[in-house]
């Protein structure tokens, strides 16, 4: 009874899922907001709508097809299965082996889609710039770092639960924060894996960087340059690291594309969140929700009748997520929610600097030659953009820098 009511609560939360992108795609139906109307031409716009029905049915059949396997792995205990499997290992083995397997199986089904989307659907409306070699180099990254990230965060909840028992909690939050924390810190280290970080070169525009960060007396360490173009035409800008020094990157066709006012006002809109010390204002709920998730796995570990009604003998590290996940998939949602709902708020306070700096004209002009060229989804469903987005959609963001411009001007 609890198992098939557990099922029942799994298929609800990706009935859910569809319905929620069921009412974003037929959104796309009704006419653009007034300020975004100018985003595509005719032709962009008819253009944009393929794209994104393309991709949609993708995901659509994707989605279906990862959460049927998934189901019977529920409804058959296939979990258990393997683990009983690999019990005659040790411990530590046994996930390192179970994380392999299931990484392994989901490939097959994962691998195509990805495939389709790069080299047929990317490349047909002349989105993607990734050589085949890039493609398996990547895909080949992914697999290490999934393997590596899911392993270690078992390897944290094992040695936790297994040593300290009740204090494990308290254990295994010190431990991921600890690892967040490194991973905020190094984050562009990290993710010269993919990329190559070059320093910027353009004098004229170094200099007018300098004179914003002398301006506010914020140092920003470094302002790279991303070679985004290996993959794909689109562009994008980020700000990392946390503590005094930051780095700033910006993708080259960002820097090879846009005018020295819009680059500029890009770089103003990270440097703000560099300057309201943004990455680390968010720690604090992803830390929370940290700590749920480590609560909610010492409570469900205390219920063996919950892994017994999946055909486990004993209580399992792996099948206490998916439980979770089963259970609290609504509570998860509404974190999610406050998280963007947090990052969103940030995007509009470095968008508000921009404009106060003089570049709110600037940055209009960016952002609309940022979403035509990645045929991004300007009109976007209200529920959609509360649930999952961290940036407000493009109307949402000219209102407001044209809301900022006028408080400036008067
Ligand atoms: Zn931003």
């Amino acid at each position: 009874m609890i198992k098939w009511l557990l099922i029942f609560s799994f298929i609800l939360e990706k009935v859910v899922d569809g319905v929620i992108h069921y009412l974003d795609s037929k959104y796309m139906e009704k006419s653009l907001p007034e300020n975004v109307k100018d985003v595509y031409n005719e032709e962009e716009y008819l253009n944009w709508k393929s794209y994104e029905k393309e991709g949609g049915r993708l995901d659509f059949i994707s989605d279906l097809i990862s959460t049927g396997l998934l189901f019977l792995f529920l409804a058959f205990n296939w979990y258990a299965g393997i683990f009983d499997f690999l019990s005659v290992y040790p411990l530590y083995l046994q996930y390192l082996f179970f994380i392999i397997i299931m990484i392994a199986m989901m490939l097959p089904i994962e691998l195509p889609f990805d495939y389709y989307n790069t080299f047929v659907i990317e490349e047909k409306y002349g989105l993607n710039n990734m050589t085949k070699r890039t493609f398996w180099l990547d895909q080949l990254k992914d697999f290490l770092i999934a393997l590596g990230v899911s392993y270690g965060i078992f390897v944290i909840l094992i040695f936790s639960f297994e040593r300290f028992g009740n204090l494990a909690i308290v254990v295994a939050i010190i431990a991921i924060v600890v690892v967040s924390l490194v991973v905020a810190a190094l984050i562009v280290p990290l993710m010269r894996i993919y990329n190559k970080f070059t320093p910027l070169q353009d004098e004229e525009l170094l200099q007018k960087l300098h004179a914003l960060c002398e301006k506010y007396h914020v140092e920003v360490k470094k302002v790279v340059v991303k070679d985004a173009s290996r993959r794909t035409t689109k562009s994008n800008a980020f700000c990392a690291g946390i503590g005094k020094k930051k780095t700033i990157s910006l993708d080259d066709n960002l820097v090879n594309n846009y005018s020295s006012d819009q680059i500029v006002a890009v770089f103003a809109h990270e440097f703000a969140h560099a300057r309201g010390k943004h990455v680390w204002k968010s720690l604090p709920f992803g830390l929370f929700r940290t700590v749920l998730i480590m609560v909610a796995l010492g409570i469900v570990l205390n219920f063996p009748v919950l892994f017994q009604a999946f055909g486990f003998q004993e209580t399992n590290y792996f099948f206490a997520m998916t439980l979770i996940e089963m259970i609290s998939w609504p509570l998860t949602m509404l974190l999610a929610a406050i998280g963007n709902y947090i990052s969103r708020k940030h995007e509009y306070e470095a968008d508000a600097f921009a404009a106060r700096e003089g570049y709110g004209e600037a940055l209009i002009g960016a952002l609309k030659q940022l979403s035509k060229e990645s045929l991004s989804d300007i009109n976007p469903h209200p529920l959609v953009v509360k649930l999952e987005y961290d940036h407000p959609t493009l109307s949402q963001r000219i209102a407001a820098i044209r809301k900022e411009e006028a408080n400036v001007a008067r």
